[in-house]
């Protein structure tokens, strides 16, 4: 049984203290929901500060990127261990804007995955196709692309520590969001490439949640699609009620 999913991204938003003040918020309104998996991940500054305030809530901490290499010297990176060390248990690989802005390909992207996988990290793995590639009929391809050499040599062990977000690049921060049908035709397509890879248990099992302009108008109506096991919240987890309103969808 998949455990309905909902992460809040904050991207390079929030002080420290308006990080704590959000995360006492969340931890009252997020009593009653405990079987819902609530992540937020807030600007490495802040983590550790919102850890300590999550401590024995069900509520999880993740972080927005890693890098691929335990330690050394990579001024400005932040490794795999340092993350567990501020309390982290998630972390999202691959967002789009690390692939458009910061130049990450599926390549080093599978690295990221297995740095963050060999320290006991769960990533939250990014995909999803620009909008000329869903114009050009290219969606599938780029997705399974993106799949696969995101993917390379990981084991079914590793598989299982992982979630996918699809994430159609054209519905971030744009307010375009997929349709509900659109969002669950490629979740269905990501469930197949997965179980023709590493067998029809994980094509079931593995949680497959949506991203891009999830708000609370639009967040049940995805959600009450069989293959949508959650949302990737950008925008709309910035404001306590709003991100309330979608845990509570
Ligand atoms: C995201 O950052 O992953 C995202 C989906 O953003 P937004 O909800 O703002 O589209």
């Amino acid at each position: 049984m998949r455990r309905p999913f909902i992460a809040g991204n904050w991207k390079m938003h929030k002080t420290i203290r308006e990080a704590v003040d959000f995360a006492n918020q969340l931890k009252n309104a997020q009593r009653g929901y405990d079987e819902r998996e609530v992540v937020i991940a807030p600007p490495f500054p802040a983590l550790y500060a919102v850890a300590e305030v999550l401590m024995e809530s069900g509520i999880r901490l993740s972080a927005q990127n890693l890098h691929e290499k335990p330690e050394g010297a990579y001024t400005g990176e932040v490794s795999a261990g340092m993350l567990i060390d501020a309390g982290c248990e998630y972390v999202i690989v691959g967002h789009s804007e690390r692939r458009a802005l910061f130049g990450e390909k599926n390549d080093v992207i599978n690295r990221k995955l297995k740095a963050a996988l060999s320290f006991g990290l769960r990533p939250i793995f990014c995909i999803g196709e620009i909008l000329e590639e869903r114009e050009e009929g290219r969606t599938f391809a780029v997705v399974e692309q993106q799949i696969k050499e995101g993917l390379n040599n990981l084991t079914t062990d590793d598989i299982r520590h992982l979630l996918i977000a699809y994430e159609p690049v054209w519905a971030i921060g744009t307010g375009k969001t997929a349709t509900p049908e659109q969002a669950q035709e490629v979740h269905v397509f990501i469930r197949d490439v997965m179980g023709k890879a590493y067998g029809g248990d994980v094509s079931v099992d593995i949680a497959v949640i949506y991203g891009g302009s999830v708000n609370p108008g639009n967040i049940g109506g995805l959600m009450a699609q069989e293959d949508i096991d959650g949302a990737l919240v950008g925008g709309a987890s910035l404001d306590i009620d709003s991100f309330v309103r979608i845990i509570r969808f």
